[in-house]
């Protein structure tokens, strides 16, 4: 308990390089930083802050929560394992409260394995550790990107629309039942318009761990979206890459 207690404290950084700011994507939008581990909180803030994003990092759960939950950040980056609460309360509070806001969980390849009902809702994405910089960055402007297109709860891209909060979708106006499993597939791919997704990052990102790579229940599930999404004559807009994954629209 002193341990975490200790670890509580938090800083803030505002981004200083305003050349920065004024050439990147990702001005000015603040991500908050949940994480215990001081070297990753080192590696993720000054790589953030390069690309001009405003950071605040909280080394201990409870005080992330807490911050979280205020809602005054644009995206929070996510560790599972903290002192005082953990990732995934944080992550259920965060997506009952806020249920747009983009998170991005941290996690190691071990951990990702436990499914937990939590992970599954909103606008979530995992980086398994280690990761690249520009691995991070590319998912948290790929997330706000969603965010500044939208409204705060719907996405919609290819004549595609879900709202987040109802769970509705429709094409061309015609609402598109879908199951639990389905729905989460298409916002993932909607989060991820114009770039190729591979099976991997779908599994893990979807069903929230790593199957056996042998499995087929992405392509089955794909095959499942692009029925129910697709019309005669306009077949729905996820394309198959070969050797890779899958795209929802076209490439950019
Ligand atoms: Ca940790």
């Amino acid at each position: 308990m002193d341990d975490a207690r200790e670890q509580g404290e938090s800083t803030t950084v505002a981004v200083t390089d305003t050349e920065a700011a004024v050439d990147s994507p990702g001005a000015s939008a603040s991500v908050l930083l949940i994480e215990d581990e001081p070297g990753i909180v080192d590696f993720v803030r000054r790589g953030l802050e390069a690309e001009g994003f405003a950071v605040e990092a909280v080394l201990d759960g409870l005080e992330g929560e807490r911050l979280a939950l205020k809602g005054e950040c644009d995206a929070i980056v996510l560790d599972l394992m903290l002192p005082g609460r953990s990732g995934l309360e944080i992550l259920e509070g965060v997506r009952r409260v806020l249920p747009s806001l983009p998170v991005i969980v941290l996690t190691a390849r071990a951990e990702i394995e436990d499914r937990v009902e939590g992970l599954e809702a909103g606008a979530v994405d995992y980086l398994v550790k280690p990761f690249s910089m520009a691995e991070l960055v590319a998912r948290v402007r790929a997330q706000l990107r969603v965010v500044a297109h939208a409204s705060t709860s719907t996405l919609a891209a290819e004549g595609i629309e879900v709202d987040l909060l109802s769970r509705k979708v429709r094409r061309a106006g015609q609402q598109i039942p879908l199951s639990t499993t389905e729905f989460e597939l298409l916002v993932y791919l909607l989060r991820h318009h114009g770039q190729v997704v591979s099976r991997e990052q779908i599994l893990s990102s979807v069903w929230g761990y790593e199957h056996d790579p042998a499995t087929n229940v992405v392509d089955v599930y794909v095959g499942y979206l692009r029925r129910k999404l697709g019309g005669p004559g306009e077949p729905a807009p996820i394309h198959t890459v070969r050797a890779v994954g899958y795209r929802l629209g076209s490439a950019g």
